[in-house]
């Protein structure tokens, strides 16, 4: 199902205290689109430790608190828009305690909810609600008048009435305009998952095989970083599939182009790939394997330089025959531009 801006009755959420956790990509950009949608600013109020953001929220009109567990005794409504992996840690321990009775928990990922990392009162009311877009561009869109793609589900429905917030909300952060999609915790979790941990890994290694390959038959540093990325002809592909269809596209090339892509395609067995997608959705990400893992590093990822385990990773793959070109390549052409 697919609903849109008929579907959302917004006078549900007015009069409601709006609580943001968080005014980073996604909370500051859902705070202004909902206040600019009609919500008073006294009812929204940006739950923040003082630093930065919190300065950021005040300068751009919000009430600011940095005192947790009062925003918790009088949330409505309480987006969590804050990293997904120290969320579990805030808010069962900052807001739960606290939390009023019938509060209606918004998430824009799927991820704590699905792998039951929050602690959950049967009173609350959760629910999804996931641009499929970073925050500057729920902000720019909103602004030109324009939607955009998003997931939402009702979770718990303690008060009857959950999915019908869920929309609410759904409308004043303009996401009904272009249509939100029906979607499940479950559904969001399976596909950025899968996208993260399956797809855009084989992309990478795709991408460091066809390197190699070219290299040793004597192709250039520079012509194969422009030949495969840096031209910024993959990004145009991907723009013409969003905007024309992920085949029709094809006919943009030349027809040598359009021939060999298609014939390869065909020629290809994706069986052992099908093998390998299958075991990472059922045995890494729907099973929990991955979640467990990361829970473990998770504090980790806070410590400085070689301690931090995404600093590790980052620096194996900038030690990649593919890495170290690209940087060559990169400092020559500053250095003789
Ligand atoms: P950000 O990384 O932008 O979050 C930054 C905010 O979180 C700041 O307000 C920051 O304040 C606060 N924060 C960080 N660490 C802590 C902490 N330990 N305690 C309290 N507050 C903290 O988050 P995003 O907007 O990227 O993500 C928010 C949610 O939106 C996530 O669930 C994410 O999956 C989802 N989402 C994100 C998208 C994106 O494009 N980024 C797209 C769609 C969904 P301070 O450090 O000052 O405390």
């Amino acid at each position: 199902k697919i609903y849109y801006d008929a579907d959302a009755n917004v006078s549900c959420i007015k009069g409601k205290k709006i609580v943001f956790l968080g005014f980073g990509n996604q909370g500051a950009a859902q705070a202004q689109n909902i206040r600019d949608s009609g919500i008073p600013n006294e009812d929204i109020l940006i739950a923040n430790r003082e630093d930065a953001y919190a300065e950021d929220a005040r300068q751009r009109g919000f009430t600011v608190t940095d005192d947790f567990e009062s925003a918790a005794k009088v949330a409505d409504v309480l987006f969590l828009l804050i990293p997904d992996q120290v969320q579990p840690r805030v808010f069962n321990e900052r807001f739960v305690p606290t939390l009023k009775e019938g509060c209606t928990i918004v998430v824009a990922s799927g991820y704590n909810v699905f792998y039951k990392l929050l602690n959950i009162h049967p009173t609350s009311n959760v629910v999804m609600v996931a641009p499929r877009m970073i925050g500057s561009s729920v902000r720019s869109l909103y602004e030109k008048g324009k939607g955009f793609p998003c997931f939402v589900s009702c979770e718990q429905d303690a008060t009857g009435n959950a999915l019908e917030i869920a929309l609410a909300i759904s409308y004043a952060i303009g996401a009904t305009k272009a249509g939100a999609i029906e979607s499940s915790v479950r559904e969001e979790t399976a596909m950025d998952l899968f996208a993260e941990q399956a797809l855009w890994p084989n992309i990478i290694v795709l991408f460091q095989q066809a390197f190699s390959v070219l290299k040793d038959a004597g192709c250039s540093d520079e012509a194969l970083c422009y030949e495969m990325w840096m031209s910024k002809e993959p990004a145009e592909i991907f723009e013409r599939a969003a905007e024309e269809g992920f085949i029709s596209q094809l006919k943009h090339h030349s027809t040598v182009s359009q021939y060999g892509q298609l014939s390869g395609s065909l020629r290809l067995d994706g069986s052992a790939l099908r093998k390998h997608f299958e075991d990472i959705l059922h045995n890494q990400v729907l099973n929990g394997k991955f979640c467990k893992e990361f829970s473990k590093i998770e504090e980790d990822l806070e410590k400085k330089g070689d301690e931090n385990p995404l600093e590790q990773l980052y620096k194996k793959a900038e030690a990649s025959e593919l890495g170290q070109a690209e940087a060559r390549v990169r400092s020559r052409l500053q250095s003789s531009s």
